[in-house]
């Protein structure tokens, strides 16, 4: 056989963003393996990126435009799409459309639909599903740095000496980020701390598991930073030449959690754990925290995530090698569409609406004048706004939002009422039974662009297969159906590289330094080098190690240069479990699988450990409520029901529950976990509480 031919990609499915080196053979077999020069990954795969080659067949792909069901020319579909985006704007406003995009899609792609949208229809309705994944993080991050900024890099897992782990099961959900902490565990004695209400699997290998009670990661960082204090181990100089708002902050946390007896009992935790993490952290200068989905997926985790960011600014542990508070997101290029703009209440590279300057530079950068001057909706209010009739168009882009966003029976209700809905998407999925057109988008394999990874690293994602049928990549999607609209000077680019230029000639364009993203550098870069382009971090064009971990300087990208501290206090979830619902329900990710299982589920080595969905209750639960291992059960929130096998488990605590978020119709109907979750959402951030609902169980 004829020997393959390797490109060097990316993995597409989650934010650690390993690089794969895809082989072709002439028959179009594709093998994958690790690609040992990546700097995030050094050849290591997970399951899900070793199984890659498997999830390349035609099966179930769309391959042709579709107008109401019936296959269509591209002119058709793309001319219907205008013409009632067109429409609806006449009629009823910029703000009656809106897209709801993704982390999948590539930054070339977000950057064009971000543009349109907010650029040059007028409106901020452009939100992401990244809204579910990280938003929390970002408005953290604001908060504490003025920007959003995530300081480390990956290396610092591995001269860390204490990685405290919370609300992330690392290793399922980010395994190569995981066998890294492991690596630095066995060569240097690195301690790990798990906090978790589940006895995960990252908390197999851990010195520490704290199991807290779901939603109390406010009260049990609160006590940290109070503990800190008491014990003169926090770092004075550094509060005082570097940050704002220590006092507040050390006071209301020493009145949320005046001891550590009152924090244990507040957390569920016993008194000696509690002490043992305290000691720890207080202790051991090189710690990296980092945090995930379980921080970020709350009505709170904004404030979570200022409570441990406060307890890194305090020891002044960040910005320096193996410290810093480190936030991992879930999709691939999760980040790159923080960077463009693509959650509703930013603008572009890294602005926002609350200042009139941003928007008037962004405005003459575009030549856009009647550009968006105020933030747009959020995921949930979006769809909200689509199920009372306020949005007209939605154009749904490589997402499944009838079965990931929370309250989905509410969501589909809305895609069913929605005047005119467009899906773009590389399958069919839940959502595309709602569709009006349905238009066929380039998969990984097929698509040109870059994305960023958890430690803002970009990296290309190439091209190794022909695009089949009559599919097409998402950005040229997007701009052709600009072009319909009359916008077709502002979105004429040929290929992604030219996309790629603009975009980073606007991180740059009237930057003073005060913002942080800034690859401007990279504006020049030609065809060949964009091509070419190797793995690097912004904002560190030389890669030098000092540029590539952010705030070595003390510098912060706030008004005065300073890190801010933000006083946060312990609140409850949004709903508590009673009588009628009394198990916390918490969702999750497997291992082998990746979000509604539309790459994964086709593969019969990734179903193989958990071939249908299942509900993880305690033995002790079970019994009461007479359940046993292996029955069909109905679970129940206020917000619908799943049918589900129960699953007995003592990694469970007692009093909750466990579901995975991967099923969908294509596989398992009734079992689709948003059926359950509460849409209520943090006021920040704007992302849902998916981590915990109040629910009940019964034997079917
Ligand atoms: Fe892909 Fe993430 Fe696994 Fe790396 S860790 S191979 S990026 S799924």
């Amino acid at each position: 056989m004829e020997e393959a031919r390797e490109v060097r990609t990316t993995c597409p499915y989650c934010g650690v963003g390993c690089g794969v080196l895809a082989g072709v053979a002439a028959d179009r077999t594709t093998t994958v393996r690790g690609d040992p020069d990546h700097p995030a990954n050094f050849g290591r795969l997970c399951s899900k990126g070793a199984a890659l080659g498997e999830t390349l067949g035609l099966d179930g792909r769309l391959l042709y435009p579709e107008v109401h069901g019936s296959q269509a020319s591209w002119d058709e579909a793309l001319d219907l799409v205008a013409e009632k985006f067109s429409r609806a704007i006449a009629e009823h406003g910029p703000d009656s459309v809106a897209f709801y995009v993704s982390g999948q899609l590539l930054t070339e792609d977000y950057y064009v639909a971000n543009k349109l949208m907010k650029g040059f229809i007028g409106s901020g309705n452009i939100d992401t599903n990244s809204r579910l994944c990280m938003a929390s993080s970002v408005a953290g991050h604001r908060r504490a740095f003025g920007e959003d900024i995530v300081p480390g890099v990956y290396a610092d897992f591995e001269c860390a000496d204490l990685i405290v782990l919370t609300g992330s099961n690392t290793a399922w959900c980010h395994p190569v980020l995981y066998q890294r902490m492991l690596a630095a565990r066995r060569e240097r004695g690195t301690r790990i701390v798990v906090i978790d209400p589940r006895r995960t699997a990252t908390a197999d290998e851990c010195d520490l598991h704290l199991a807290l009670d779901p939603g109390t990661d406010v009260l049990l960082f609160n006590g940290l930073l109070a503990h800190l204090a008491q014990a003169g181990k926090t770092d004075a100089v550094f509060i005082h030449d570097f940050t704002s708002g220590f006092d507040a902050a050390a006071s209301l946390a020493g009145a949320d959690a005046p001891s550590i007896a009152r924090v244990a009992k507040g957390c569920g935790l016993a008194v000696a754990d509690v002490q043992a993490f305290y000691d720890l952290f207080a202790g051991i200068e090189r710690t990296v925290t980092v945090y995930s989905q379980g921080v970020n997926q709350s009505a709170h985790g904004t404030d979570k995530v200022n409570a441990i960011i406060n307890c890194h600014l305090a020891t002044g542990r960040i910005g320096k090698p193996g410290m810093g508070p480190f936030s991992v997101t879930g999709q691939p290029n999760a980040m790159g569409g923080r960077e463009v703009g693509g959650l509703a209440n930013q603008l572009a590279a890294h602005m926002d609406f609350a200042d009139e300057a941003n928007i008037d530079r962004v405005s003459r950068f575009w030549k856009a004048p009647d550009i968006a001057r105020r933030a747009g909706l959020k995921a949930v209010d979006m769809f909200q706004a689509v199920a009372d009739g306020r949005i007209k168009s939605l154009w749904v882009m490589g997402t499944n939002p009838a079965v990931s966003m929370p309250d989905a029976s509410r969501v589909r209700a809305a895609l069913s009422k929605c005047d005119f809905v467009v899906v773009s998407d590389v399958t069919r999925t839940d959502t595309t039974r709602y569709a009006d057109v349905l238009l066929p988008a380039a998969g990984w394999g097929e698509k040109d662009g870059t994305v960023t990874n958890s430690e803002r690293r970009l990296s290309r994602q190439r091209p190794f297969l022909p695009t089949p049928g009559e599919t097409k990549a998402d950005w040229r999607i997007i701009c052709e159906v600009a072009a319909r609209m009359g916008f077709g000077d502002a979105f004429d680019y040929h290929a992604p590289a030219e996309i790629f230029r603009e975009h980073a000639a606007l991180s740059a364009f009237e930057n003073d330094g005060k913002r942080l993203f800034d690859i401007g550098d990279l504006a020049d870069l030609g065809d060949a080098d964009y091509g070419a382009f190797m793995p690097l971090h912004w904002p560190a064009p030389e890669q030098r190690e000092e540029q590539t971990r952010l705030f070595a300087d003390g510098h912060f990208p706030t008004s005065d240069g300073r890190a801010r501290f933000v006083p946060v206090r312990q609140e409850a979830t949004a709903f508590t479990v009673d009588a009628d619902y009394p198990l916390a329900l918490n969702t999750g990710r497997l291992r082998d699988q990746w979000h509604t299982m539309t790459r994964t589920g086709n593969v019969p080595r990734l179903m193989a450990n958990a071939p249908e969905p299942a509900v993880d209750i305690h033995p002790a639960d079970a019994a009461a409520y007479h359940l046993k291992d292996g029955d069909l059960a109905r679970l129940s929130t206020r917000f619908g029901f799943v049918r589900a096998r129960v699953r007995l488990t003592e990694a469970q605590r007692r009093g909750q529950a466990f579901m995975p978020m991967h099923w969908s119709g294509l596989f398992a109907a009734k079992a689709a976990a948003g059926l359950l979750s509460s849409p209520v959402t943090d006021p920040h951030s704007g992302q849902p509480e998916l981590k915990h609902v109040p629910a009940r169980i019964v034997r079917e």
